[in-house]
């Protein structure tokens, strides 16, 4: 087993944990870590792109790792901890990293809700097939529905185009009365209306249904088309594949597995991002869904609260209170609609990794029964997908987190 020793130990190496490092080692002196499982820093936003990124933010913090000489472990998922220990894995062996000081900045995955054919070949995650255009899939000419909730629906819509897609319907699930008021609230934060404005533009000519939601992918062997619901009506259309996502879900296993309190879904947080627990912070998605402006500030101040610079955390708080209310009216403007509870079939499967239905499950009244008589949510992912989708469906609040939180090999346990 290799040994890592640290003072500062930062977990996620997206714009969050790498504003964390930074922050940190300006304190001079102090050993920062910053452990990803990813093979490049820049987390999801910047990913696969980060050495070709044109994102000033992205270049800036770049250069400023180098500048500090932190230290950066790439391709380690942190599964398990042990006293004032972390234990990841690598493709190198078992890591056990011993710190002084933890800065949580794990991210945010996509949310799926099952529909029936939503396992199909060519259905993919909205976000999760952005990702595998970045990693190298060619999605050039392919008709695509873009849909489910979210304000990373425009983001992909626009990048598949930028790529030769031709994106044939946007559908999102919000209504119309929430989605005017979360841009009549974006006045206090213009950078966003210019995104929003510019994104607009790009997607000119695409038609974009508020309201609107896939009720059934379409196909036998893979995805041919879409039905969606739009104000009362279905309609079906055509397309070669389907990005659906239904916004994000905070990756708090980490911080469960270590004690940390969560409130309304997220690790809380005071104003220094220190979580509940002793000499543990967090920042960036698992603290509340912001995006990356809010993402970096957290991380910045996560970074100089650990490290002592108390008055450089301070200076930041009026940022922080911008960017959450931001997280905050997102929530609110993408809250799932009841509709999307019934949209699954008996016959649908919701545990994709053992393969549980959705009319298996209708009988329990908690996770704990529903997983002990029928294994769901407990494949390889550990529930990551299937467990958001039952919380949703069924309101189950009570999903335990055991380690390992990522599967790891025999010889690592
Ligand atoms: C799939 C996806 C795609 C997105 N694409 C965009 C986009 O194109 N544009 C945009 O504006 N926003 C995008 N977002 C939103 C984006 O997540 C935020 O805007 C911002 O990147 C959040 O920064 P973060 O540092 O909090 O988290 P992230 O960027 O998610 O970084 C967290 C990092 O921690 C790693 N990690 C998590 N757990 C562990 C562990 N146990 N061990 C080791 N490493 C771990 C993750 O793999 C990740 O690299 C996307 C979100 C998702 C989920």
């Amino acid at each position: 087993m290799n040994k890592v020793t640290t003072d500062i130990l930062v977990i996620g190496g997206g714009p969050a944990g790498m504003s964390a490092a930074i922050a940190a080692a300006k304190s001079g002196g102090v050993a920062v870590t910053v452990v990803d499982d990813n093979p490049r820093l820049g987390g999801q936003i910047w990913r696969a792109e980060l050495g070709n990124t044109k994102s000033p933010e992205a270049l800036e913090l770049i250069a400023l790792l180098d500048e500090e000489r932190i230290t950066i472990v790439n391709n380690a998922s942190v599964f398990a901890h042990d006293a004032n220990s972390l234990l990841a894995e690598s493709p190198r062996g078992k890591i056990q990293i011993e710190y002084k000081k933890l800065i949580l900045a794990t991210g945010a995955r996509e949310r799926f809700l099952p529909f029936p054919g939503w396992a199909l070949p060519n259905v993919f995650g909205a976000a999760g097939l952005q990702a595998l255009v970045k990693g190298g899939l060619h999605v050039a000419d392919k008709r695509i529905v873009v849909a489910g909730t979210g304000p990373l629906l425009l983001v992909v819509a626009e990048y598949l185009i930028s790529k030769g897609a031709k994106v044939v319907a946007i559908c999102e699930q919000t209504s119309n009365k929430k989605l005017d008021r979360f841009a009549l609230g974006l006045w206090r934060t213009p950078s966003k209306i210019v995104q929003g404005i510019s994104l607009r533009g790009k997607l000119r000519g695409i038609p974009y249904y508020r309201n609107s939601w896939v009720s059934a992918a379409l196909g036998d062997s893979e995805v041919r088309g879409v039905t969606i619901q739009h104000f009362g009506t279905s309609a079906d259309i055509e397309c070669d594949m389907l990005a659906c996502g239904f916004h994000l879900v905070p990756n708090i296993e980490l911080a469960q597995l270590l004690g940390c309190e969560i409130v309304g879904g997220y690790v809380a947080v005071d104003d220094h991002q220190q979580t509940s627990v002793t000499d543990v912070y967090c920042a960036g998605e698992p603290a509340g869904i912001g995006g990356a402006d809010a993402a970096i500030v957290e991380g910045k101040i996560a970074g100089f609260a650990a490290t002592g610079q108390s008055k450089q955390a301070d200076s930041l708080l009026p940022t922080r209170i911008k960017t959450t209310a931001f997280a905050k009216a997102l929530d609110q403007a993408f809250e799932l609609r009841d509709e999307l509870k019934s949209l699954a079939s008996s016959s649908t499967v919701v545990c994709r990794c053992e393969d549980v239905q959705y009319g298996k499950l209708i009988s329990y009244d908690n996770f704990r029964m529903a997983k002990l008589q029928t294994r769901c949510g407990m494949g390889a992912c550990q529930g990551r997908i299937c467990g958001s989708a039952l919380e949703f469906l069924f309101d189950w609040k009570d999903r335990s987190v055991r380690p390992p939180i990522f599967p790891v090999r025999m010889e690592n346990l």
